[in-house]
């Protein structure tokens, strides 16, 4: 599918929210974290998976996370988001390009992640197929202020860098 013109990097931004409500798992980067708040939505509600997802489908001009795995769609529901990113970076490699790195912020007031910054970070790299030092994730709070600050909502922001991959 690869064209003699194909650029050789594209560059791809993700975000996402989901509620923060009593009840559901808080799934970030596909690790559980203990708390008696959760995401909610159609699928797990991994608001960092579906960032990156959307940076990955967004590097290739290809619209976004909603188009491709509508929350209409039962076949989706509660589905777990490492299926959606693997999906998008198949549909990189079938257009000759691999990701070399991801960049990401969560933003989150609580619970701190700090502690489980280390697991996010590995989990993400095995779900991408990149080494660790091709994979950052950060933390901020919201400050207190906003959805986000008063605890209402989780965000996540994703950049990341397809390379065209060897023939
Ligand atoms: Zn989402």
């Amino acid at each position: 599918m690869a064209g003699s013109s194909m650029p050789p990097v594209r560059i791809g931004q993700g975000w996402d929210t989901h509620r923060l409500v009593p009840g559901r798992p808080l799934i970030l980067g596909g690790i559980q974290i203990p708390s008696e708040i959760g995401l909610s939505g159609h699928s797990d509600a991994d608001v960092l998976f579906h960032a990156v997802t959307d940076a990955v489908l967004g590097a290739l001009a290809l619209g976004d996370i909603g188009m491709h795995f509508p929350d209409t769609d039962p076949e989706w529901k509660d589905a777990g988001s490492i299926q959606f990113l693997k999906h998008a970076l198949k549909l990189a490699a079938q257009r000759g390009y691999a990701l070399a790195n991801v960049d990401s912020t969560i933003l989150l007031e609580r619970p701190k992640l700090k502690e489980f910054r280390g697991a996010i970070r590995e989990n993400l790299s095995c779900a991408v197929g990149l080494p660790l030092d091709c994979v950052s994730v950060k933390f901020k709070t919201g400050e207190r202020v906003g959805p986000v600050g008063e605890g209402l909502s989780c965000e996540a922001q994703a950049a990341v860098l397809l390379a065209a991959s060897p023939k």
